[in-house]
């Protein structure tokens, strides 16, 4: 098939195969393929003028895990008592005024594999964030967390999900995905649940129709291969929801950051290419083409490079997150605030529109 026959075929909703999405990404020219990428983006939402953006706050609910990702410096292990912190009642509160100040309307609550804390931790935690601020929107954990809390309450994922969402969880975010591919998780994160693990926790949130995101974190052991492998394994999970359920919300890739991490004392470093990163957006809008949004990640790229992105395939420009550690403490330092958020969509070409989790406008 020519290039152009593969565009069309994404164009019309059809999927493409690894062979075929890998040549594209290999050797399709930028302009090109981010050309069709934006035609698709142009089908795919309501309205092409508009790039979305959102007002979050990251909190981590505690910094202890036994993961173990060779890529995260925020950790540290159970033994590490001087560094080990839990966030408190009190420290959430100062958190979300703060947030609610700015505008923001959800919390974006990670935590580490803590091997203490179980479900009824969590339920606590919610109903009580939810009995306080019933107005924030709680997009909580990650699959690997709901997998860990199943194993350690001895309970299955269904049940775990179930339980947390009736204390107060609103959404699940696509944490922890990295590369959906054994061997790279092998390496990267020895500890975390795997591929078939990650895959069956988001199918069960999408047969709840618990609204959910999936990401990406790309550019360390993985070859372009696996990054494809990836998007198809999204894509092919996203045709088995159910009819008329969320599924995916959306798609956000980012690159990782290696600044004095486990890895990069390895040799493996951050490798970052504009060129590159557009090459990832464009052939995730082709792949992912029944995930309606593709998220810029501006923290993780910048301004310059978020800004062509939505040229290449990407509606959303994410949140101006008022707090995010585990990306910061590797190396990624910028930041917008609400009007430079806005300041960078219009320099863009687009009319920002300020967004909820489920990418509903908000006044
Ligand atoms: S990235 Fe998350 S799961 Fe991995 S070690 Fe850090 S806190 Fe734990």
């Amino acid at each position: 098939m020519t290039h152009d026959e593969l565009y069309r075929k994404a164009l019309d909703g059809e999927a493409l195969d690894v062979e075929r999405a890998l040549e594209l990404y290999l050797h399709a020219p930028l302009e090109e393929l981010a050309a069709a990428a934006d035609a698709l983006r142009h089908r795919m939402v309501d309205d092409p003028g508009v790039v979305t953006w959102q007002i979050d706050r990251n909190v981590n609910i505690t910094n202890v895990c036994i993961s173990g990702c060779r890529f995260c410096n925020f950790h540290c292990r159970p033994a590490e008592r001087d560094r080990a912190t839990i966030t408190t009642i009190e420290q959430y509160c100062q958190k979300i005024d703060a947030m609610l100040a700015l505008g923001g309307d959800q919390l974006l609550l990670q935590g580490g594999l803590h091997p203490g804390l179980d479900i009824t931790f969590y339920e606590e935690l919610f109903r009580e964030l939810k009995r306080l601020y019933p107005q924030v929107r709680l997009h909580a954990l990650g699959a690997p967390e709901v997998a860990h809390i199943a194993r350690i309450s001895h309970l299955d994922t269904t049940t775990v999900l179930e339980r947390l969402v009736s204390a107060g969880l609103d959404s699940l975010p696509g944490a922890g995905a990295e590369i959906l591919d054994d061997d790279v998780r092998r390496r990267i994160s020895p500890a975390k649940p795997g591929v078939d693990s990650w895959l069956e926790v988001m199918a069960q949130a999408h047969r709840m129709n618990l609204p959910t995101s999936a990401t990406m974190m790309y550019g360390h052991v993985e070859t372009p291969r696996q990054r494809i492998e990836h998007l198809v394994k999204l894509r092919e999970l996203q045709a088995r929801r159910p009819e008329g359920h969320y599924g995916f919300i959306a798609f956000i890739p980012w690159i990782f950051r290696s600044r004095g991490t486990p890895l990069e004392s390895e040799g493996v470093r951050t490798r970052f290419s504009p060129v590159e990163y557009l090459r990832i957006i464009a052939i995730s809008r082709l792949v992912l083409n029944n995930i309606r949004n593709i998220q810029a990640s501006w923290l993780t790229v910048g301004k310059p490079t978020a800004q062509i992105a939505l040229h290449s395939g990407a509606n959303d420009m994410g949140s101006i997150m008022i707090e995010e550690n585990v990306v910061s403490a590797a190396g990624a330092s910028d930041s917008f605030d609400a009007a430079g958020m806005q300041t960078a969509i219009r320099e863009a070409g687009f009319t920002p529109r300020l967004r909820d989790q489920l990418y509903r406008p908000r006044e």
